[in-house]
């Protein structure tokens, strides 16, 4: 298959429209990918035969769906290598796994002399929430610095390791720099000089784009989001062993997480997974989920990094033709993860952004959640261009005519 005749193009219904009246080229994936037909087709079909709350009912329909959403647990912890579909939390995005981390465990284990570890790439989701409970509990925020290369240096993190750290929680890849650290190496590097921390991984931009492997990255928690990965908004994934989650205490209460409800006290709880999934779960975005990775898994990471690896490459080429321009990031060869955020000399992100969307190319602009990593690149804000499964050379084509257009306009 060549790029310019991306036979999975088709599979997106949300392409074959136009956007302004020109064919959509759309570049803003990372931000929320478009939705697979199949997704859609199974969301639909679970709403309209067969539907009924899970876990609860003795009838044919509770029961029957309850099998389906369990099979997606399973499929998901399959498709990411983890060893038990047990390890596999459903939320409803990354943000709420990780506030649940952090309010689960923060409120059972920190103290005042406690360290958390962030990095300065790290997306506002995996900021907020630490320093949430961090000023709860009178613990202290350390931040691993990043370098000019837009690249994570562990000897930059050694020596801010200490007994006083408590948690290290970072990302897998990075949502503006498309940097892809090396979570496997770093999390041995933690491990040995700081052995009694947890470690969170922030996997939103990683799972999209690389196999995933978590027996091999050994981290505490991994969180990632199913908007990114073609399925739909409204579920989320904490990966965590039961081993660890059973000795926290729940992050919310309600219906279908407890053993027995005692009044007025004395409520006792399940073991993780259903420990924290209060309350209906997201079925039918789960079931779209499902359908999403049996869809990636399917076509198969080869196939999928082979072609992610040649629009990144043509990307980043349509990118060093313009003028003027400054990409932030490590400058690889053929990056797997075509995210390139930028800035041009001759006209702010969002006058960018506005020209590109008359030409039917959606881009994103501002600080992508990243604030504290725009503070450290000094500067307001990017544009920011990212690919999917979907894109294809008419996509680049497209978004380097519109870019001249810009540059005429605008300088
Ligand atoms: N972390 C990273 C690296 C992200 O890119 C995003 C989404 N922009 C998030 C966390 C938050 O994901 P969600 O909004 O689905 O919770």
């Amino acid at each position: 298959m060549t790029v310019s005749q991306n036979m999975w193009r088709n599979d997106f219904p949300g392409l074959s429209g136009t956007m302004n009246g020109k064919p959509v080229a759309f570049l803003d994936s990372a931000a929320s990918a478009q939705k697979l037909r199949v997704v859609i087709d199974a969301m639909h079909e679970v709403m309209s035969q067969g539907y009924a709350n899970i876990h609860r009912g003795l009838y044919q329909f509770s029961s029957d769906l309850t099998a389906r959403f369990e099979a997606v647990r399973a499929r998901v912890a399959a498709f990411i290598g983890a060893s038990n579909p047990d390890h596999i939390i459903f939320t409803h995005n990354t943000t709420e796994s990780i506030n649940l981390v952090a309010a689960s465990w923060g409120s059972a284990t920190l103290q005042p002399d406690d360290d958390i570890i962030l990095t300065a790439m790290e997306h506002h989701a995996n900021i907020v929430p630490w320093q949430m409970v961090a000023a709860r509990a009178g613990a202290t925020i350390r931040v691993w610095p990043v370098t000019a290369q837009g690249t994570l240096d562990i000897n930059d993190l050694i020596p801010i390791l200490s007994l006083h750290t408590k948690m290290v929680a970072f990302t897998h890849v990075s949502n503006v720099l498309g940097t892809i650290n090396d979570v496997a190496t770093i999390i041995k590097t933690i491990r040995i000089h700081a052995p009694q921390a947890k470690i969170l991984i922030d996997g939103s931009q990683a799972a999209p784009h690389l196999p995933l492997n978590m027996a091999d990255i050994d981290a505490d928690f991994y969180v990632f989001t199913g908007h990114k990965i073609y399925g739909p908004t409204g579920v989320g994934v904490l990966v965590a062993s039961p081993h660890i989650m059973n000795a926290l205490p729940p992050f919310m209460g309600g219906g279908d997480m407890i053993d027995h409800v005692v009044l007025p006290v004395g409520t006792t709880y399940r073991t993780s997974p259903a420990r924290f999934e209060a309350g209906t779960p997201a079925i039918i975005d789960v079931i779209g989920l499902g359908a999403a990775i049996d869809y990636i898994s399917a076509i198969g990471w080869p196939e999928i990094i082979a072609h992610e690896r040649t629009l990144s490459r043509a990307l980043f080429d349509a990118l060093n033709t313009v003028s003027d321009i400054t990409i932030y990031g490590p400058e690889i060869a053929s990056p797997p993860i075509g995210v390139f955020s930028f800035s041009v000399d001759w006209a702010h992100p969002s006058e960018i952004a506005m020209i590109l969307d008359q030409c039917g190319v959606a881009v994103r602009t501002g600080h992508h959640c990243a604030e504290p990593l725009h503070t450290h690149l000094g500067i307001a804000g990017t544009t920011r261009a990212s690919i999917g499964l979907y894109t294809d050379m008419n996509d680049i084509d497209q978004f380097a005519d519109a870019m001249s257009k810009a540059k005429r306009m605008l300088s």
